[in-house]
């Protein structure tokens, strides 16, 4: 089973694909963190990919590639996630490409639908111990004391600079300029599935095991 994980930043992609790798062995292919470990470890992708981005530039759609072939021969049989890639319609061919080379095919696309009013909320609306780093809301988790921590007592706690109603607003704008490129491409395949994303964790995790055990 190989899948695309699409949403914007904020949508729990990353909390949904770490469970599918716990629950069902399947790997996560994160461009931006496989970026980051080829170049720690000196890869000769790694290498290259440091090259240029030392210069300033974007990583080309080659590298990309390259690191991703890299990944899925290492993975063996298992399904691999991706999240972060493909962001372009010459991505979402490349891709096709890599996995056939490899006798394996996409099954499904599946995309997690927010509403941005909403989404906004839940972002800035969060923050965590500057202690123990446990997760707090304005709304919806709020320390039973008011300013101490449920979990270690302390009365600092921290917000992401990344947090606010702007940078939300101008990375969703970012999302849907990316994906729509690619979505009529896997629809006219017959493989885009939409989930709610502003369910629960929980609810959405049972939303995609029906799409993956279906
Ligand atoms: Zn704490």
């Amino acid at each position: 089973m190989n899948i695309v994980l699409l949403g914007p930043p904020g949508a729990g992609k990353g909390t949904q694909a770490a469970r599918l790798q716990a629950q069902r062995g399947m790997i996560q292919m994160s461009t931006g963190d496989m970026l980051r470990e080829a170049v720690a470890k000196g890869s000769p992708v790694g290498i290259e990919a440091k090259a240029v981005m030392a210069a300033g530039k974007l990583v080309s759609d080659a590298i990309v590639s390259a690191l991703i072939g890299e990944r899925l021969d290492a993975a063996g049989t298992h399904g691999a996630i991706f999240d972060g890639f493909p962001r372009t319609r010459e991505q979402a061919e490349a891709l096709d490409l890599l996995l056939s080379e490899r006798d394996r095919s996409l099954d499904y696309v599946i995309e997690l639908e927010v509403e941005e009013d909403a989404l906004v909320r839940r972002i800035v609306g969060r923050f965590t111990c500057a202690n123990c780093c446990a997760p707090y809301h304005d709304e919806y988790a709020r320390p039973l004391t008011e300013g101490v921590c449920d979990q270690c007592g302390a009365t600092e706690f921290v917000r992401r600079p990344d947090d606010n109603e702007a940078t939300v607003r101008r990375r969703m704008a970012e999302y849907r300029a990316k994906t729509e490129p690619i979505l009529p491409y896997y629809e006219q395949r017959g493989l885009v599935r939409r989930v709610d994303g502003m369910a629960s964790v929980e609810q959405v995790a049972a939303q995609i095991d029906a799409i993956l055990d279906s």
